[in-house]
């Protein structure tokens, strides 16, 4: 199947954000959407509105960090649609600090959520696109998966993570597409999770030039409408006045 119209697109962390504005533009080009997240009264609303403007949408409640949970909502979406055409592992925290602050249950959140969250997506869905005998896995990396900025270490790391596995799964198979979204400063609620004083005040000052999420989405989108042989392998979507 080429293009967007009529795919099955699971979306996780689509209860706000860059999820929430790919979920409802890709409905908008005819994709039946499957949204996951925790906070399953925003996936209520978000699906109910998709539907009452013609589009189709399912929610089912995921902690990303769950493998069984992932496992779950894949065979949910399975049942329902008879096929996984496409994944968006777009779940992900940001709570940055110093190093030297010592969060360490803060670490490995990101680690948990942005990193084994984006493996639990992939566990969970190539074994049903190989069996298909095609696919596309995209993950959402970050600028901040090619630069590191003071407070960022942990999550930049956790996003320099999703390039090397989203390269490595991309060499090992020709028939599942592979695609990194690397946005920059996005609109949305990411930087509510920063504790760090410090880390919260710098953020204030990124987030003065921010784009939108549906940017985000779009590019989304177009990595999805290519035709199957073309894989677009990243693409960096960033603020025009960005360094
Ligand atoms: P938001 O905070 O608005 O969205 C994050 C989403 O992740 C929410 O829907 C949240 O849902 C979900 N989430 C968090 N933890 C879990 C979990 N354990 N299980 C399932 N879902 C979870 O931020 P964005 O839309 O900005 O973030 C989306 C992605 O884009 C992230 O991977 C982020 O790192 C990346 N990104 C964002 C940038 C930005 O400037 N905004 C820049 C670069 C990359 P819920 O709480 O309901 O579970």
């Amino acid at each position: 199947m080429q293009g967007i119209k009529g795919k099955t697109v699971l979306i996780t962390g689509a209860s706000s954000g860059i999820g929430e504005a790919t979920a409802r533009l890709l409905a908008k080009k005819g994709a039946r959407v499957v949204l996951g997240a925790r906070r399953t009264e925003r996936l209520k609303a978000i699906s109910e509105a998709i539907r009452r403007e013609g589009g189709e949408a399912e929610f089912r409640a995921l902690d990303v960090t769950s493998l069984e949970e992932m496992e779950a909502f894949a065979k949910f979406t399975l049942k329902s649609n008879g096929r996984i055409d496409v994944i968006v592992n777009n779940a992900g925290v940001m709570p940055l600090s110093q190093l030297e602050e010592v969060k360490v249950d803060e670490w490995n959140r990101m680690i948990d959520v942005n990193i084994r969250g984006v493996l639990h997506g992939i566990a969970a869905t190539l074994p049903i696109m190989k069996r298909q005998g095609s696919g596309q896995i995209i993950n959402l990396s970050s600028i901040g998966g090619h630069h590191v900025h003071p407070t960022a270490a942990v999550y930049s790391a956790t996003k320099f993570a999703v390039i090397a596995i989203s390269e490595g799964l991309r060499l090992e198979n020709d028939k599942i597409r592979v695609t990194v979204i690397s946005p920059g400063v996005t609109e949305s609620e990411l930087a509510d999770s920063i504790s760090a004083e410090s880390a919260r005040k710098a953020m204030k000052q990124f987030r003065r030039v921010a784009i939108s999420s549906d940017a985000v989405g779009r590019a989304i989108a177009y990595a999805i409408e290519q035709p199957d042989d073309v894989d677009v392998s990243e693409i960096i979507v960033r603020p025009t006045t960005s360094p």
